[in-house]
């Protein structure tokens, strides 16, 4: 099993190797030129504080140790100073992985930690002054503040985090950022790394639909783009943006490739059946509208589906 410990050993160097060093450095002397250089770096002085004899253990070369030097999820729950940075760290893999699956280079720009996510509240308003008078940005700008407000609401089930697409162009592979709040420290909320993990899952997933458009089944949809696409009622293509989102995230969890907590498991199903349920009302018109003709696009390209399978 991983552990905190076995996570901060210095990249190729055996355990007992390491311990033979620890205990050849703990002469005052390099002690004190040691603690010089990581009080130097900023954002590491308080995990140096805490945890100053295996930072010692793993500095011999201070270019080598920012190499190797990697947060770990208790360090960043313990200490919001080290948030910021350990969201890159675990967010950078994460995105290559999507990057090359969904032919999505640069598709995400920044990972922000945003406590309660006044920066992107901040944004959003600075966005609505500047585009007062076009209602496609205005409406874009107005549901991210609606959705920073459920998410202050809903401290269970509520967004844990936020993409936000800047330049608010969708399907023009447009980088988005990532706004993390500050539940997602909280342990009753996120277990685990792998939690957080499934947490970027489905946020990137956001992300790529972004960039290029929501994935639908071909044959499935016959609409036309530009005469249909604007009859849609902007409800339904933010339900259709979260049911694809946890679809992605569920699917990673059945999959076993996020193992997650159960409780978080469960959540996640929870609002995967709510947004689904809500998509299914949708396709129950029988009207022959470009609308449900989309609903049932969406619905058709789904694997996961609540109860017993369709
Ligand atoms: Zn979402």
């Amino acid at each position: 099993m991983r552990n905190g410990r076995d996570k901060r050993r210095v990249k190729g160097v055996p355990r007992e190797v390491e311990l033979a060093r620890i205990k050849e450095e703990t002469s005052r002397k390099r002690r004190r030129r040691i603690v010089g250089w990581v009080a130097s770096i900023g954002l590491l002085t308080t995990l140096a504080t805490a945890t100053l004899p295996n930072v010692i253990t793993r500095i011999k070369d201070p270019i080598k140790a920012e190499q190797t030097v990697r947060i770990s999820f208790e360090e960043a729950l313990n200490n919001p100073n080290l948030r910021q940075t350990y969201l890159r760290q675990v967010a950078d893999p994460l995105i290559k992985d999507v990057e090359q699956e969904f032919d999505a280079q640069g598709f995400i720009g920044r990972i922000v930690y945003d406590p309660n996510f006044e920066i992107l509240e901040e944004t959003s308003k600075k966005g609505l002054r500047k585009f007062a008078g076009d209602p496609k940005k205005e409406a874009y700008f107005r549901s991210t503040l609606r959705s920073i407000e459920e998410a202050r609401e809903d401290r269970e089930f509520g967004h844990l985090g936020q993409t936000f697409l800047p330049s608010t162009e969708a399907c023009k592979r447009n980088p988005s950022d990532i706004h993390i709040g500050n539940l997602t420290f909280e342990r009753a909320i996120v277990a685990s790394e792998e939690d957080l993990k499934a947490i970027f899952d489905h946020e990137l997933f956001h992300g790529v639909v972004y960039f290029r458009g929501m994935p639908i089944k071909k044959g499935l949809v016959n609409l036309n783009p530009k005469k249909d696409a604007s009859m849609i009622n902007p409800e339904l293509i933010s339900i259709c943006d979260e049911v694809l989102a946890y679809h992605r995230e569920l699917g990673l969890i059945e999959k076993g490739v996020r193992r997650v907590s159960s409780l978080f498991r469960q959540r996640t199903i929870a609002t995967y059946n709510d947004f689904y349920l809500r998509l299914k009302a949708f396709t129950e018109v029988n009207n022959g509208s470009p609308e449900a003709t989309f609903a049932r696009g969406v619905l058709g390209s789904l694997e996961y589906h609540p109860g017993p399978r369709r």
